[in-house]
């Protein structure tokens, strides 16, 4: 069934599990990730993100996934990730997505937090949710080349500031950075366990989301999820996983289409399964 923000999270935060975020640009790998899902019986968030769509329109992707959300006999939350502009933002929510992120962590916090509140109260009028991030979360690209980006906790979340934040904005959920980066880590990140606490002492009514959790060890996300991250985004690991089966079905010469599709759909199934056991979603739907 199709759902929102609202039935997945507060209930994964109060039961400390976290519900993963997988971003499926085709219907293969929605396939396996919605699969993946009713397998294991778990709430999940598939959609995708403002700098995926050169890879696969939006109009596309929305009427696949809502389609098949809408059938699945659990709870699939539609979410639009890293909305870049207020326009993509609403043709989103035009399209049927039940759930927007506005990624406006790089403008100067007042702004962040005009534009929020503009964007919550359409998003609310329309039965949708929406997460936002303070503090930026940055990616391991730009860390190698921007020297800007070159110490991260520079942009960690401030716990204070997030209480104000949460106040004035009314988001549903809050995307903290605190040491992850997104795409593949050249090392292994350490992450601030003690900042993912403070800023749950200081927000306890909303959901906190880690980006970046492709490439994090077990141990850091059992942690992390113990200490209050409701929501993880896995994107990076699942692509990967969908292109090394169908290379390595393409070196044993299978080369049509059809041999290759549902390699991907299992490859996508079997990868996000493994996180779903990891975040302890299995059961919860
Ligand atoms: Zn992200």
């Amino acid at each position: 069934m199709l759902v929102n923000f609202q039935q997945v999270l507060p209930k994964a935060q109060k039961e400390h599990y976290a519900v993963g975020l997988f971003n499926a640009l085709n219907t293969e790998m929605a396939r396996g990730v919605i699969g993946a899902a009713e397998a294991l019986r778990s709430p999940v968030i598939v959609g995708t993100a403002e700098i995926l769509l050169p890879f696969s329109p939006l109009e596309c992707v929305a009427d696949a996934l809502l389609f098949m959300a809408k059938r699945s006999s659990v709870p699939v939350v539609l979410h639009y990730d890293h909305g870049l502009t207020f326009d993509k933002c609403m043709e989103a929510l035009k399209l049927g997505f039940t759930s927007l992120m506005y990624d406006c962590s790089t403008d100067p916090y007042e702004e962040n937090v005009r534009k929020l509140t503009e964007l919550t109260r359409i998003a609310h009028a329309f039965g949708a949710t929406v997460e936002a991030e303070l503090g930026h979360v940055g990616d391991n690209d730009s860390m190698e080349t921007d020297p800007s980006m070159q110490d991260p906790s520079a942009f960690y979340t401030d716990p204070v500031q997030a209480k104000e934040f949460v106040d004035k904005t009314h988001v549903d959920a809050l995307a903290i950075a605190v040491g992850t980066a997104h795409g593949a880590y050249r090392f292994p990140p350490k992450l601030d366990f003690e900042r993912i606490t403070a800023i749950r002492e200081a927000i306890p009514e909303t959901p906190l989301v880690l980006h970046g959790g492709s490439g994090l060890s077990d141990e850091d996300f059992r942690t992390a999820i113990a200490r209050g991250i409701a929501k993880v985004n896995i994107f990076t690991d699942i692509n990967v996983a969908g292109a090394r089966a169908i290379r390595e079905a393409v070196q044993r010469e299978k080369c049509a289409m059809t041999d290759l599709m549902n390699l991907q759909v299992e490859a996508v199934k079997e990868a996000t399964m493994q996180k779903m056991r990891l975040f302890g979603s299995e059961g919860k739907a």
